[in-house]
């Protein structure tokens, strides 16, 4: 071997540390490790198979699709073999050890967390598992466009990677010799590899042979040159050794003798007629779930299954799936969301994450899609012109919404469901509008009238309905006991109207385009123009009130300056003084924060818009009558000006906004604790016109004018 040619490379440091993981952390469950190397096997073979769909002769190095697994107990040593597309010494130092997968580190901390070694698939970090097993790995690979290099690691922060000319050539594709650990020679037996591959791997659509070995008892004729002839029975792979066990008895009976021949042959363990060819009546939920796990590297079992055939103009069969749990990037923004449906043509497999086949509302759902229309030299390119694929993409979004509702039958997966995919549904609403009213029929939402692990669904909200109420009111906020103590669900809870409480960011999103269910408007509650109905009586000492407070009004406006739209006089507020609320049409104070914090993170935004506020008092409360009196008595009066701040400062908070300037707002309340603290401050003349900050203002005068105001 070219000895002089080894490059030794240091591992990526997060690879390191998962490595490190690997091998230090006590696991019990290490089988999980041949799952992994024979999903990598089954990938390799994938693309080569896909290339060829192209161009038949990159085949040729290699005409057969294999993974072979070949235990041996002499050396203690486990070797997959796969003819797939292979490394070449870039993959090889690129792959295994210098470019760390996104989920690298994303893994480490969920196993920090607690999660279980079986999740390494999920993260695209499988191939380093083998080191839960083995203490040296040697990876041996041919790609069609390079020479054989052997890339090796016992782990301990390195690799090297040479240079094959005088090994076995492989032809095409990977061999990865795993030298085991003392304790886990296990994996060399026969049954339990068997075992493994039919728990973990029987769908894998490539032949999954074992290297078997057979000790058979065999008379023979006493003659030296016929063992020679034995060695030539038994097929091609087949090199039988022959060692002579009973000689004391064939030197006695001189003609015979009887020797244990030691025989190998492969044997196919999966079995590889594909799933989804079979009729689903004869599909078992187990075998759904191994076919799933196979498929996503799942770990556990899938919450839903649909099993389905289209025929007429069009033919494809497809399983698709609803995992339990939410993957751990799949609100990752960079992440281009290509969908996780595989795309096979005639049992032919053409690619993974064939994005033309689902919208990214519903990428948690994987799956098969199997066509009997499309061409099988079909590429990424001109799958985006298919007609035939739009049409599949339709009916896989319906199957969907089929699935979702079948899982709504039952409660305990819906609310799984729902847990996991709550956010998908939405953005479906927001994105899908020929399914929109389908969909809706999903949302769940907590309510003024649902207990507190209670959500209820906008249809039994309907039926909860008064007769007078015509629309179905709702409330965006930050969370839940935000909006409970809301004063704009007030006048609602008067009426016996229930509020829907909204507090997911995307609720907004979703809202803005769902509009209506069935017929019935939804209406914020923070918005101007909440109307109720009301008596003629009812509107007559309304209008008296607003004349009555029309002064107040436009001193607040002019106090507040650009900070507000208007000061109206309002029905919708019955506790609180005051609040604040958005046009109709502009954005909620729950809308401002999203977008604030939005702007905040990306720098390239460099402002966001804020919304134009109403400030809307309640002309039954003691404090607007006590200060409508005040501002009668004196327009210039400064405590009326301070007090006008307050009030709005503390509106912003309570109708769920940010302070601007929280500072000057938490001085205004300091003066207020140190009058109700009964705190004497000096007098300073003009102290409260540009609100200095304490420091300033010494023990300021302040207090003194403030105790004016009761
Ligand atoms: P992944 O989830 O991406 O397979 P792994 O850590 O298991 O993550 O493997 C890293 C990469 O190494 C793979 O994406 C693939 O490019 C390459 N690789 C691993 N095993 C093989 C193999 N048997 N044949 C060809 N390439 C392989």
């Amino acid at each position: 071997m070219a000895e002089e040619n080894v490059e030794t490379f240091a591992f990526q440091a997060e690879i390191n540390q998962l490595m490190s993981l690997i091998i230090n952390t006590f696991y019990s469950n290490k089988e999980i490790f041949l799952r992994e190397l024979i999903s990598n096997a089954s990938d390799a073979l994938d693309k080569i198979r896909h290339r060829s769909l192209t161009d038949k002769s990159v085949l040729d190095s290699n005409p057969e699709l294999y993974i072979r697994v070949v235990p041996d107990k002499s050396n203690n040593t486990l070797t997959l073999i796969d003819s797939g597309i292979g490394m070449t010494k870039t993959d090889l130092i690129a792959n295994l050890g210098t470019i760390a997968q996104s989920g690298t580190k994303a893994f480490m901390e969920a196993m920090t967390a607690g999660a279980d070694i079986n999740m390494i698939g999920q993260f695209g970090v499988g191939f380093y598992s083998a080191y839960l097993v083995a203490d040296r790995v040697v990876v041996t690979s041919k790609h069609n466009d390079d020479e054989q290099y052997i890339w090796e690691s016992a782990a301990g922060g390195s690799f090297t990677v040479k240079k094959d000319p005088t090994g076995e050539p492989l032809g095409r594709g990977t061999k990865i010799v795993c030298f085991m650990k003392e304790d886990q020679l296990e994996y060399l037996e026969e049954r339990r590899l068997k075992d493994l591959v039919k728990k973990h791997s029987e769908f894998i659509n490539y032949p999954i042979s074992l290297w078997t070995e057979k000790t058979v008892d065999r008379e023979i004729e006493d003659d030296d040159d016929e063992e020679e002839e034995a060695k030539k029975e038994g097929d091609d792979d087949d090199e039988p050794k022959i060692e002579e066990v009973e000689e004391d008895k064939a030197k006695k009976e001189k003609k015979t003798k009887t020797v244990k021949e030691v025989t190998h042959e492969w044997a196919v363990m999966n079995k590889q007629k594909p799933i989804w060819t079979r009729k689903p009546e004869d599909v078992t939920r187990d075998e759904y779930g191994a076919f799933y796990k196979a498929l996503s590297n799942d770990w556990e079992d899938h919450l839903a299954v649909k099993h389905f055939s289209v025929e007429g103009q069009l033919e494809f069969t497809s399983i698709l799936f609803v995992p339990k749990r939410a993957p751990f990037d799949l609100y990752e923004p960079k992440k281009k969301n290509a969908g996780h449906i595989k795309l096979y043509v005639r049992r032919v497999f053409i690619m993974d994450n064939c994005e033309d086949l689902i919208p990214e509302w519903l990428t948690f759902v994987k799956g098969v899609v199997d066509s009997e229309d499309l061409p099988l030299n079909i590429s990424r390119e001109t799958l985006q012109q298919n007609k035939i694929l739009k049409v599949i993409k339709k009916n896989i979004i319906k199957k969907c919404i089929e699935l979702f509702m079948e899982i709504n039958e039952n409660a305990d997966d819906f609310k799984k469901f729902y847990e996991q995919f709550s956010k998908n549904i939405k953005l479906g609403i927001h994105e899908d509008s020929a399914n929109r009213s389908k969909l809706a029929e999903l949302l769940r939402y907590h309510s003024t009238k649902t207990g507190a692990d209670e959500q209820t669904s906008l249809k039994d909200y309907i039926a909860r309905m008064p007769e007078s109420q015509k629309d179905i009111y709702y409330i965006t906020g930050e969370t839940k006991k935000a909006v409970e103590s809301s004063p704009f669900i007030e006048r609602c809870k008067k009426r016996n109207y229930e509020v829907l409480f909204m507090t997911d960011p995307i609720d907004e999103y979703c809202v803005q385009q769902l509009k209506e269910y069935e017929g019935k408007k939804l209406v914020s509650v923070t918005k101007e123009g909440l109307k109720f109905d009301e008596t003629e009586e009812e509107k007559k000492a309304f209008e008296e009130l607003v004349a009555d407070f029309s002064p107040l009004c436009s001193l607040m406006k002019e106090i507040l300056g650009d900070k507000i739209e208007k000061a109206v006089v309002s029905e919708r507020v019955t506790e609180s003084p005051c609040c604040l609320v958005t046009g109709e049409y502009g954005w909620s104070a729950n809308m401002e924060r999203i977008m604030r914090a939005q702007a905040l993170r990306d720098s390239s935004m460099s402002s966001y818009m804020s919304s134009k506020k109403t400030m809307e008092i309640n002309p039954k409360h003691s404090i607007m009558k006590e200060l409508k009196a005040k501002a009668a008595a004196d327009k210039g009066d400064k405590t009326v000006k301070d007090l006008v701040h307050l009030l709005f400062e503390t509106s912003l908070l309570t109708s769920g906004f940010s302070l601007e300037e929280p500072g000057t707002f938490a001085n205004r309340i300091h003066r207020m604790i140190k009058l109700g603290l009964s705190i004497e401050e000096e007098d300073e003349a003009d102290a409260l016109e540009d609100l200095p900050p304490l420091e300033e203002s010494g023990e300021g005068g302040e207090g003194s004018k403030m105790e004016e105001v009761d």
